[in-house]
């Protein structure tokens, strides 16, 4: 495999792009908008920067890196001669849907699509197409350059020598990763997402503050970051859709979103990207400081 395009320039379709270009493979980067591309362009070559910097890699890999992409805003146009695409766009079944139609009507019939979705089941999108059995999840983690493990999800209908080819692919990208089944959330989001909620909720019923519920998950469980953090990251527009998957996919009640989650969100309060969440992150610094809403001590006192 030499030839691979990537669906989505954001956080994510910009770091597969990276990753896939850094061990040499031609990559099509796909985005709706010509900014999108750009934006994702110049966050690569920060992050090669970087890399350049702590000596990880040279200057002349990074020219390559970089010579190795080649973006695109069409679809059709992108996945010609491509032997895989991994979509990492927007976490919105319907768009995914209509993307995955397009993959296979645009792209060889022998190419592998594989999806960066976090909680949309994998049967779900291979359906519609006509090759559910090259159809498989690719679960990279954020930042994707640095973070070791890929989930591979395997659909309902995924072949066996499909799994193998992404499990070896993943390994070619100095990567670990770990087969899982196609069921909601599937590993890392099923035990993740519950332990943010019950976070929240522990917030929520005022059994703590932010600080001092980060606190015990870093220094008592060894956490390099506390849940309430760590949910700022992801985003809590991310960590409520993923949340409404596990308890519509289950359909238990252990996997209800804590009310106080669900009016973050309607509030706007999406964490790093809207520069609010359980922390305030708009004052420049490293330091950690609580949202302004957070530093009453107490909630709802039971
Ligand atoms: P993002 O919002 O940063 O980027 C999404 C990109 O998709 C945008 O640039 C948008 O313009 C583009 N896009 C939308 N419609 C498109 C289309 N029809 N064709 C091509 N491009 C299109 O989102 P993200 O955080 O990078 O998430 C992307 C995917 O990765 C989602 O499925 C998400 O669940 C998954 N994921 C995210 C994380 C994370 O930490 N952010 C981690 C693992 C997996």
């Amino acid at each position: 495999m030499k030839n691979v395009a990537v669906i989505g320039a954001g956080t994510m379709g910009n770091g597969i792009a990276h990753t896939f270009a850094q061990f040499g493979y031609k990559v099509s980067l796909i985005d709706v908008a010509q900014a999108s591309l750009d934006k994702g362009l110049s966050t690569i070559e920060k992050n090669l920067d970087r890399q350049v910097t702590k000596g990880s890699l040279t200057e002349e890999d990074k020219i390559q890196t970089l010579a190795n992409i080649t973006t695109y805003t069409s679809i059709q146009e992108g996945v010609k001669n491509v032997e895989l695409v991994v979509e990492a766009a927007t976490e919105n079944i319907d768009l995914k849907l209509k993307i995955f139609a397009d993959l296979d009507k645009f792209s060889d019939a022998n190419t592998i699509l594989a999806s960066n979705t976090s909680s949309i089941s994998i049967t779900k999108i291979a359906s519609v197409t006509s090759r559910p059995d090259k159809v498989i999840g690719m679960h990279f983690m954020n930042p994707v350059p640095v973070m070791k493990l890929v989930e591979i999800i395997r659909g309902y209908s995924t072949s066996d020598d499909v799994t193998n080819i992404i499990m070896e692919t993943s390994k070619k990208l100095n990567k670990v990763p770990v087969e899982v089944n196609d069921y909601p959330g599937f590993i890392a989001n099923r035990i993740l997402m519950p332990m943010i909620n019950e976070a929240i909720c522990s917030l929520y019923e005022g059994v703590a503050g932010v600080e001092e519920i980060d606190t015990v998950m870093k220094l008592g469980m060894a956490h390099p970051m506390g849940p309430l953090q760590l949910a700022d990251f992801i985003g809590l527009d991310v960590c409520l859709a993923i949340l409404e998957v596990l308890h519509n996919g289950f359909g238990n009640p252990k996997y209800a979103p804590c009310p106080l989650l669900v009016n973050m969100v309607v509030a706007g309060k999406k964490g790093v990207k809207s520069g609010e969440g359980f922390y305030s992150w708009n004052h420049g610094t490293k330091e950690l400081i609580v949202a302004d809403n957070f530093k009453k001590k107490t909630l709802i006192s039971l």
